[in-house]
């Protein structure tokens, strides 16, 4: 049976991982459905220490092949924050994504534009024995001051692909998935795969 488990609590990129991965032939299984309650701390100095921390963690309590995800979005102007920390960049105590683009706004404020950025993806897939894989993926665009569209997740209603003159959260999932930093990883992490399931 080739299963594999989608390594993350964030019901975001299970969805968006879902999709990318529906034509692999693969059974695509997440943590809710076999009761899989883990919690794992993301306290790596990089994006592939903490995906591959997650990676391993699931496959070891699983007994699956496991695929994680850690990313984040890098602003120029910011040297790159908030980058690996980008899922905890307010302060504040329950703060919600959109706390996080209010402060990522109010930082940027005053400073040149175009606010260039990119979001980062690595994945790391993990076996049960241990052995972990990496790929990444970039995608690239700006920051614009006022929030457009109701797709999509965390900095995407602030984050405009200049080209189509939309933000990421104005795409629909497939047209997310044709361009996003996480649809680039998962693509390079096709021959890992491929390696591991023999597809
Ligand atoms: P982590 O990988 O769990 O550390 O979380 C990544 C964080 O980066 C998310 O909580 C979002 O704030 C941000 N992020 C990652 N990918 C996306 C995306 O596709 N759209 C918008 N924000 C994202």
């Amino acid at each position: 049976m080739k299963r594999l488990l989608i390594a993350t609590n964030n019901v975001y990129k299970v969805e968006e991982l879902q999709d990318l991965l529906k034509d692999t032939g693969l059974e695509l299984v997440t943590p809710l459905q076999i009761d899989l309650n883990l919690d794992v701390p993301e306290d790596g100095s990089t994006y592939a220490e903490n995906a591959s921390k997650k990676a391993a963690a699931f496959a070891q309590a699983s007994g699956l092949t496991s695929l994680a995800d850690d990313s984040g979005l890098e602003v120029d102007a910011l040297d790159g924050a908030p980058g690996l920390y980008s899922a905890r960049y307010s302060p504040k105590p329950g703060a919600s994504d959109a706390d996080r683009r209010a402060l990522l706004l109010e930082n940027l404020n005053g400073k040149p534009r175009p606010w260039k950025a990119h979001f980062h993806a690595t994945i790391a897939i993990a076996v049960p024995a241990g052995a972990v894989e990496l790929a990444e993926g970039n995608c690239c665009g700006e920051i614009i001051s006022e929030e457009r569209g109701t797709g999509g997740f965390g900095y995407d209603p602030i984050f405009l692909f200049p080209e189509l003159g939309r933000t990421m959260a104005e795409l629909d999932m497939d047209e997310k998935n044709r361009l996003s930093h996480r649809a680039r990883a998962v693509m390079a992490s096709m021959p890992v795969l491929k390696k591991l399931f023999g597809l």
